[in-house]
């Protein structure tokens, strides 16, 4: 059974509610193109700035990097992009695995059976031309992963942060890959943003690397209050893996149009550092200065879609409920990762009451991103914050003139309470930080 909704309420939601617009729409919108709105960018933000705080800030074996887009294109020899592609190739509308022509004899995908598209000569890489002259030797291209910027930036992180191997370099960024079958809304496009992580390991520690952060990775979205049961593993065929990769799993998560990969967890190898080793001429190789040895490292990659995860918790919040007879669209987001955390709104649009909720909004918008609301019925207003996912409503009545409290409405038990406005700011802290899904601390899970 597919995820509880289809994929049209979460289009018309996002569009209704500013979360995604279809790109250049007043010229008729870009096949499979995106915009984020006012109440996407921030789900959006919030969504990276969680990968970024588990991955980066609350460990001391992981650093950062913001590499360019545009890369030397001696990076995409070496990293296979650039001949891999030269091939006439099928893609299979199911599975989108891609499959060499002359490999398939009986018109399936042979993974899954599905459909495939005709062959074509395609390089899944976006072309252009640096500087004046559109030749061949100034061809660039746009990075269809922003991995290769760990790897050719190994030695300088690891010089930098004058850190040993296990380390990591992590990395949010825009990718393109020209897809020959984009679909399925901001699951797949041309142009997403990945979250990447590139662990550098001694080789033989590689496995047990290998299993924490499939662990780790599958966790992760849980602990973001994602359902479990709408959450699983699957590891990679051999058929399915590349020619360099010792394993692979997927975390897959079950949306409308059935499972479908979050994320990819990878062993790849040395096969990275080795090639770059080749095609640059710079040895990468690493000097354990504990055991005395040189090795080139073993890479694990944990590399996550930052559209589809969006997607993914957007489509696991969504309920339709109802409230006093009346059917209300609630998202059960996350506070961490809801858009606005508060909705201050006056019970209505009177001249009295104004001036207080306006200061109340001043008062906490520097802690929350906060909105101000006070257009149509009370009700009316409740709903729409509902929709967008907003934990807590705080409505500034006319009692609250005389005794300077307001009311604090909860989106998921629907609860109010009154407290005093001066108390207002650290009750809400306090409840935003009540997030009901307990977090693993890390190290205590960390293999040595
Ligand atoms: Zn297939």
């Amino acid at each position: 059974m597919p995820a509880n909704v289809d994929m049209e309420k979460i289009v018309s939601l996002c569009k209704r509610r500013g979360f995604v617009f279809p790109s250049s729409e007043i010229y008729g919108g870009l096949g499979s193109c995106w915009d984020y709105g006012p109440m996407g960018v921030e789900l959006k933000r919030n969504v990276k700035d969680a990968w970024w705080k588990a991955i980066v800030q609350e460990r001391d074996d992981v650093v950062g990097l913001d590499s360019s887009i545009m890369m030397h294109p001696q990076v995409w020899k070496a990293s296979g992009h650039v001949d891999s592609f030269a091939d006439p190739l099928v893609e299979c509308k199911s599975c989108h695995l891609r499959w060499r022509a002359s490999e398939i004899n009986n018109e399936k995908c042979p993974q899954c059976g599905g459909k495939l598209t005709e062959p074509r000569m395609f390089n899944l890489m976006f072309k252009t031309f640096m500087g004046p002259v559109e030749e061949e030797a100034s061809t660039v291209y746009l990075r269809p992963e922003t991995a290769q910027g760990m790897f050719v930036n190994f030695e300088n992180a690891v010089t930098t942060s004058r850190k040993r191997l296990p380390l990591g370099i992590a990395q949010i960024g825009k990718s393109f890959r020209n897809e020959i079958t984009p679909g399925n809304f901001i699951f797949r496009t041309r142009e997403f943003e990945h979250m990447e992580l590139e662990y550098f390991v001694k080789p033989g520690t590689d496995e047990a690397w290998f299993d924490y952060w499939v662990k780790e990775r599958f966790e992760w979205y849980i602990r973001l209050g994602m359902r479990k049961e709408n959450l699983r593993l699957r590891q990679h065929g051999k058929e399915e893996l590349a020619h360099y990769a010792k394993d692979c799993y997927d975390v897959e998560y079950l949306f409308p149009m059935g499972w479908s990969e979050l994320e990819g967890i990878a062993n790849r190898g040395d096969y990275d550092l080795t090639q770059h080793t080749k095609h640059s001429g710079k040895d990468l190789s690493y000097y354990d200065g504990e055991s005395g040895t040189r090795y080139v490292p073993y890479v694990i990659e944990p590399s996550a879609g930052v559209d589809r995860s969006v997607l993914a918790f957007l489509i696991d919040a969504y309920s339709e409920e109802e409230v006093e007879g009346e059917k209300r669209v609630v998202l059960h987001l996350q506070p961490s990762l809801a858009p606005m955390k508060v909705a201050v709104l006056p019970l209505s649009r009177n001249e009295k009451l104004t001036p207080l909720a306006r200061e109340v909004y001043k008062q906490l918008c520097p802690s929350f991103m906060t909105c101000y609301d006070d257009s149509q019925s009370i009700g009316r207003r409740y709903r729409r914050q509902d929709e967008i996912g907003t934990p807590f409503c705080v409505t500034i009545d006319f009692q609250s003139l005389e005794d300077n409290q307001v009311t604090i409405r909860e989106r998921d038990s629907l609860a109010q309470i009154r407290v005093p406005i001066e108390k207002l700011e650290k009750t809400l802290r306090a409840k935003l930080s009540d997030e009901p899904f307990e977090k693993t601390p890390l190290w205590a899970t960390r293999q040595k």
